[in-house]
């Protein structure tokens, strides 16, 4: 699928943490991902679950595994460890690519569970440095594209960019059913995103004002829509396309996955 020459982009939808514990279509579409592509260098993860004021890049050599989620979930998920090392001379070189935003150099985060839920499946060993970094959540969408075209050398670089977030995520309408029809808003919304990736129109999806009640529906919350962004930003115009899976989960959970490659 790839050449060392220009690594893939990867967006994850995460879904729920309990899928680390599962074998289902998504877990095994992720491992897919990765068992197609070059082995990378090293990877640099954008997750939904760590958003801050300004930007941070983890800088520490062995990044903790972070528990982010729920008491309420099963026990094992609180045991899980994904123990792979960092890469401090990365996070350097985010920050140098960022310049002149300023980004700090972090050392108290780690890696989240939109990172290793994903990774626990697509690289099972551990064994790749991985860098996270945050998302300014003062910022609007088109910044966090934008923040993704400044990273985009990092692909001829060796290095995996992978975005971990959820296109439809709307935990307070989600019925925990495996055969619960999803609604529509939900449908339309996830399909009007694939439409957009397929065709390379990002700018469509910038304004959420005007994207009307679907949009406000799908993503009540930004968080898990912006790490699309950067995938999407890190795109080369002839870049393809491959989706999988595309499905939306327990009713307005989307666990739409693409890569693009060359
Ligand atoms: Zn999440």
């Amino acid at each position: 699928m790839s050449s060392h020459d220009r690594m893939p982009v990867v967006f994850f939808g995460h879904g729920s943490p309990t899928n680390v514990l599962e074998d289902n279509v998504s877990t095994r579409a992720w491992a897919k991902i990765t068992a197609n592509i070059v082995r990378p260098r090293a990877i640099l993860s954008v997750s939904a679950h760590w958003c801050t004021r300004g930007i941070a890049v983890t800088g520490m050599a062995n990044p903790k595994t972070i528990h982010d989620f729920g008491r309420g979930l099963p026990a094992p998920l609180f045991d899980c460890q994904y123990p792979a090392p960092g890469d401090p001379q990365l996070a350097k070189r985010v920050r140098d690519l960022l310049s002149p935003l300023p980004v700090v150099l972090d050392h108290d985060w780690g890696l989240d569970h939109g990172t290793w839920a994903v990774l626990t499946k697509a690289y099972p060993d551990a064994d790749i440095p991985v860098v996270q970094l945050s998302m300014d959540m003062t910022k609007p969408t088109d910044w966090h594209y934008k923040t993704g075209q400044a990273l985009r050398q990092l692909r001829s670089e060796g290095v995996l960019i992978i975005g971990s977030g959820n296109v439809v995520h709307n935990l307070p309408r989600m019925e925990w059913s495996e055969t619960a029809k999803p609604y529509d808003w939900a449908t339309r919304f996830n399909d009007l995103v694939m439409d957009c990736i397929i065709k390379d129109q990002p700018e469509k999806l910038f304004d959420t004002d005007v994207l009307g009640q679907d949009a406000a529906l799908s993503i009540p919350t930004t968080d898990h829509y912006w790490p699309l962004f950067y995938v999407l930003g890190a795109r080369h115009d002839d870049d393809k396309v491959t989706i999988d899976p595309s499905h939306i989960q327990y009713k307005s959970l989307s666990m739409m996955s693409f890569v693009l490659h060359d």
